[in-house]
């Protein structure tokens, strides 16, 4: 009820009375009244005079399905939305709903995570209206060993996505961090359920700091869209753009799992490229620091680096992470 009074206030051009809107849907005004104190509730700003009826005169900047679902141009990507204004987990909800059966293209999003996680066990902060914390659930037909690139396809098309809607310098720190005059306003989790046959599903979680005026002081280097542009930027118009960009990128991928075809833009975006950075490895509880030249990536997503020493690796993304000589990136 509640959408079907929405799309009627965005169709009409002005006012919609009560008596009109309830004859082209076929309840009563009281029902109708009852489903626009619903939408005033989620934010939308709705004008209601006794002699002329209702008007919509604000959009809120909020990411349901109805207006995430409104205009975008997809096949199969964000085509079923799971939302919920809070969650713990968005990554965890995906999971159940894969194992549940869900379809390749389920988004889950959450207006707020209250457990939201980073690598290896880290937190993400995910406070309420401001940013974009969605995991896609996925199926490809690949073997196992494929899948983190997968993780770097999607820092690209998020990456290009935040480009296209804000116009900001966003650059991608391999392998999946985006950040913004080196800051980061997003981070990527990709987890993933495989058995013997091959992958059974895998959930790309993706947070985005949009629109955020403030972040605690234990997080130095992040930083948000509004921050780094000084305006506000429309949420859904980032997720839209995102799946869009994604599905083209992912559609080439299941065909043949390599990053080749789009290597040569993930570099142009890659922040990492042709600089000296740290390499902080996990060993054993302890982590080492190691300087290193970046160098390329390859057909797979791993790091070329080349050591002090002139001796050369292909660095695996899990395995560590990486920070500039002097400062984050
Ligand atoms: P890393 O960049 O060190 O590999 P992760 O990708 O695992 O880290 O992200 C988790 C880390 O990101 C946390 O330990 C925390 O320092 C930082 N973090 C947490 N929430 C946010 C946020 N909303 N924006 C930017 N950074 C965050």
């Amino acid at each position: 009820m509640k959408d079907a009074v929405l799309a009627f206030l965005k169709e009409a051009q002005g006012y919609g009375s009560g008596e009109e809107i309830s004859q082209k849907l076929g309840v009563t005004r009281a029902a109708i009244w009852k489903a626009i104190k619903k939408l005033q509730a989620e934010g939308y700003e709705i004008e209601s005079s006794t002699k002329k009826g209702y008007k919509l005169i604000k959009v809120p900047n909020i990411i349901t399905p109805n207006e995430v679902g409104e205009h975008l141009n997809t096949d199969y990507f964000g085509k079923s939305i799971y939302y919920k204004a809070e969650m713990d987990s968005t990554n965890n909800k995906a999971k159940e709903l894969a194992r549940e059966g869900a379809k390749e293209g389920t988004l889950v999003i959450a207006d707020c995570q209250t457990g939201g996680k980073g690598r290896l066990g880290r937190s993400w902060e995910s406070p309420a209206g401001t940013g974009i914390w969605m995991s896609l659930i996925l199926r490809p037909k690949i073997l196992p060993q494929y899948a983190s690139q997968l993780t770097l396809i999607a820092g690209l098309g998020m990456c290009e996505a935040i480009q296209e809607v804000t116009g900001l310098e966003a650059k991608i720190k391999w392998p999946n961090d985006i950040v913004v005059n080196g800051r980061k306003v997003c981070g990527i989790l990709t987890e993933m359920h495989a058995e013997m046959e091959g992958i059974n599903y895998i959930v790309v979680g993706i947070g985005v700091n949009v629109n955020m005026q403030i972040f605690p002081d234990d997080l130095p280097h992040a930083t948000s869209l509004l921050l780094e542009g000084g305006q506000e930027y429309s949420r859904k118009a980032i997720i839209q753009s995102f799946l869009k960009k994604f599905e083209v990128d992912y559609n080439q991928y299941k065909q043949i799992p390599s990053l080749e075809s789009m290597r040569a833009r993930y570099e142009k975006q890659c922040i990492t490229l042709h600089r000296k950075i740290k390499l902080l490895k996990k060993v054993e509880g302890s982590v080492t620091e190691v300087v290193a030249q970046a160098i390329g990536i390859t057909n797979e997503g791993a790091l070329k680096v080349r050591y002090e020493d002139q001796t050369m690796e292909e660095v695996v993304s899990g395995e560590v992470s990486v920070r500039g000589l002097y400062d984050y990136v």
